[in-house]
């Protein structure tokens, strides 16, 4: 098993996360699911949902609303639209907006999470986030005075500063040698992945991951730390905003 395979179908996003559009053979199709043999939607996971597109196929659209993950990956067509037979080679588009918004969320979100971790030491328990918001849990007992608008000035910081976020396939153990790599309370990467992903934001914040991110930190925009809730014991949620 590589890091880029998911059941029959070869994830073309993990290596590209540019890549909007690309050609694959439908390995398997009903209504509830078409499975290709290689595709560049983002199937959802580590708080960033699924992608939506489009098929095409001889002169035909299918809408994808979204990809279901089981033994492959499948991705969901809208009701009623018609369904590529087995055998059919398609043209797939990514829908561009909300894959690039979620990208630019998703990496403010490892800005606040490596913000967080750096200046207060605090530990992620949860995320999620759709295009331009998102809510981010942290292990973080007191909150000290002018917490939130230090944190919202410090991750603005570090979007000026343009850092670079690189990608990196690394060997297990040489990515757990990395100090600190499992930012969240509970290792989640599973016991039987030989590769693990690594996104890495030059100078500021290493961790193992799944998803798809801006190649800098200036692409991300601002961040507005919009509310700070408490949830018990030492649980913080975070919520943010995501601005050009
Ligand atoms: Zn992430």
């Amino acid at each position: 098993m590589t890091f880029d395979l998911h059941g029959r179908t070869r994830r073309l996003e993990l290596a590209d996360q540019g890549l909007r559009s690309f050609e694959a053979v439908v390995l398997e199709a009903t209504p509830d699911g078409i499975v290709l043999d290689r595709s560049a939607f983002y199937p959802g996971g580590g708080g960033q949902p699924p992608d939506q597109g489009v098929l095409l196929w001889q002169g035909v659209e299918t809408r994808i609303e979204g990809v279901r993950k089981g033994d492959d990956l499948y991705l969901v067509p809208a009701a009623d639209d018609p369904i590529p037979p087995a055998g059919t080679v398609v043209r797939a588009a990514v829908a561009d907006e909300r894959r690039s918004a979620l990208m630019r969320t998703h990496s403010g979100l490892h800005v606040l999470c490596g913000v967080v971790f750096r200046d207060y030491g605090a530990l992620v328990t949860g995320g999620n986030m759709e295009p331009m918001t998102a809510r981010m849990d942290f292990n973080l007992p007191e909150v000290p005075p002018g917490f939130k608008e230090a944190v919202e000035e410090a991750c603005n910081a570090e979007i000026a500063a343009d850092r670079r976020i690189d990608v990196r396939v690394l060997p297990r153990a040489e990515a757990f040698a990395i100090p600190d790599i499992i930012r969240t309370a509970t290792n989640l990467v599973p016991e039987d992945i030989p590769e693990v992903r690594i996104i890495d934001i030059v100078g500021l914040d290493t961790q193992a991951d799944g998803g798809t991110h801006v190649a800098s930190t200036k692409q991300i925009g601002r961040i507005k730390v919009a509310k700070i809730e408490s949830k018990g014991r030492g649980f913080r949620r975070l919520r943010i905003a995501i601005s050009d």
